[in-house]
């Protein structure tokens, strides 16, 4: 076997679709254990639209709004526009890609250990007919079979799926970061996400310490009166915890590479990894159909990760600041330049005026923050 994927979520199905576009012809097993079916789950995104993903989105929103206490920006994002890839879409490309191949197929079941040699990596993997061993040349793994989770800090979200009578959500823009929710519990705040005038997920999340567990629904019913949809009828709800790295991220070990989440590709200070997966997807399709060491596709981020890692210190030290931080940036940038920061796509020059539009107290905590950062890793 020339290339196992492990895990067909974001990444592992991504990868796949990315390794089809290339017209690379090995042979190649996607193995994935079920436990979270990528048909009930959805991603969402900014991008420009000329990413392989982008025409399956079912949404594409051209408007963001945010605001805080005495404030509210409607934005026009273009070129970028926000995005929403129901699951069963990735999972239906990831299919089509996967019967276009004869030497490519899924494997049902739980990668339990990935053992690298000199030629590549060997695979247990715990099927309904017993265990399977898979030998691979390079295995990609979003799974880290046997490793531990630490409890982390984490984005913890409850979302209400509403329906009202009247037309009541602005369907033309997503709601980004509304800060004008409780903050005792951190930092907090809503994500509107249309789906017509009358229906809508209303979101609140907080940047969450290690076994804490929000209280959001008083702070939902409470925004959600404020919006002027009170009246209108719950369809639906979801909760869910998107783990902050508590750790640098894991590396590649010979024949075996992180992909996904594992790699440090989900933004601390956002939460979104969608985007960096696309791309990082690319890189490995391009080195692997060239006969490249695939662990050379891995982004680098050490710069971004030094923002995050003081932005998160803020957010636990001083969480008035960090809230005005993020609002200075929101407030302050055009919206193409502040979703190239958040993505990591800024140029150094954008980057620089976008430091330069934060108040003198935050540019400084920030600069300190950093200097803590570096002087820490050294
Ligand atoms: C609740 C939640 C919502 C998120 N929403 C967004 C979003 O909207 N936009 C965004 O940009 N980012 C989002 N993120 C962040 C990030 O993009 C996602 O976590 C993303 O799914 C990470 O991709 P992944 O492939 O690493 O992991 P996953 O998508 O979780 O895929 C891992 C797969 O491996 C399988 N698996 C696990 N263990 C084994 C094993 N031992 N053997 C075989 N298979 C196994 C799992 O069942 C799963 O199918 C979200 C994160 C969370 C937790």
């Amino acid at each position: 076997m020339d290339i196992a994927v492990l895990g067909g979520g974001a990444a592992g199905l991504s990868l796949v679709c990315h390794l089809a576009r290339t017209g690379w012809h090995g042979s190649l097993v996607l193995v994935d254990d079920g436990a979270h079916p990528a048909a009930g789950r959805a991603w969402a995104w900014w991008s420009r639209g000329d990413a392989l993903l982008d025409p399956r989105a079912a949404t594409a929103l051209s408007c963001a709004t945010v605001a805080g206490p005495g404030w509210r920006r409607r934005m026009d994002l273009s070129p970028y526009a926000y995005r929403v890839l129901p699951g069963a879409a990735l999972d239906a490309a990831a299919e089509a890609a996967l019967a276009s191949r004869a030497a490519w197929r899924r494997l049902w079941g739980r990668a339990t250990t990935v053992v690298p040699d000199d030629a590549g990596a060997s695979v247990t993997v715990e099927t309904d007919a017993g265990p399977v061993e898979v030998r691979a040349r390079w295995v990609l793994d979003s799974v880290g079979p046997g490793e531990d989770r630490p409890d982390t800090s984490s984005l913890d979200f409850l979302g209400l799926r509403l329906r009202a009578r009247e037309p009541v959500f602005d369907h033309g823009a997503v709601t980004l970061m509304d800060f004008r929710t409780g903050q005792d519990d951190g930092v907090a705040f809503m994500y509107v996400l249309p789906v017509s005038a009358r229906e809508a997920l209303v979101e609140r999340t907080v940047f969450s310490a290690p076994g804490a567990s929000p209280d959001h629904a008083p702070h939902l019913a409470q925004y959600i009166g404020e919006i002027g949809a009170a009246a209108a009828v719950e369809t639906g709800r979801e909760h869910g915890r998107i783990p902050l790295l508590a750790r640098a991220p894991t590396r590649a070990e010979g024949a075996v590479v992180p992909i996904g989440a594992r790699a440090g590709l989900v933004r601390e200070s956002t939460g979104y990894g969608f985007a960096r997966i696309q791309r990082h997807s690319a890189a490995l399709a391009r080195a692997l159909a060239g006969g490249e060491d695939p662990a050379g596709a891995a982004p680098a981020r050490r710069w971004a990760r030094a923002l995050d890692a003081s932005l998160m210190r803020l957010i636990r030290d001083d969480p008035d600041g960090a809230r005005e931080v993020l609002g200075a940036l929101l407030r302050r940038n055009p919206p193409e330049r502040i979703l190239a920061f958040l993505d990591e796509d800024a140029s150094p020059l954008a980057q620089a005026r976008l430091f330069a539009s934060l108040p003198e107290f935050a540019r400084a905590t920030l600069v300190t923050r950093l200097r803590g950062a570096g002087a820490r890793r050294r």
